[in-house]
């Protein structure tokens, strides 16, 4: 089992060692990969383990971004604990305007147009 302390110094040996570039480069790669594992999962092909696959994939990826961009804005995890606030609170928002028909189906919203 790798500890955490161990993956962040994995996280850094690979920036440094491919380079940020290559390593924003898999970034959009293993989120595209994931995308189409989505789609092909939502069309009754694959199974739950592949999404797990791609997953962990861009899990580490995305710590691998962070931790690249924390060099270019210090507070780079700050920043995305607001927007993701933010879009929670607007989600919510989403939510609470919406009403849902038993089967799931939109009917009406409050929301104005
Ligand atoms: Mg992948």
């Amino acid at each position: 089992m790798i500890d955490a302390e161990k993956t962040k110094e994995l996280y850094a040996r690979a920036v440094v060692t491919w380079g940020a570039e290559a390593q924003l480069h898999m970034v959009a790669e293993e989120c595209v990969e994931l995308a189409l594992e989505v789609l092909h999962y939502a069309r009754g092909k694959g199974c739950s383990d592949q999404i797990a696959d791609e997953v962990a994939d861009v899990e580490i990826m995305l710590e691998q971004l962070k931790l690249m961009m924390r060099g270019v804005n210090p507070v780079f995890d700050e920043v995305v604990d607001a927007f993701r606030e933010r879009k929670l609170q607007r989600v919510e928002q989403m939510l609470d305007d919406w009403r849902w028909h038993k089967e799931g189906d939109i009917v009406e919203s409050d929301e104005e147009p």
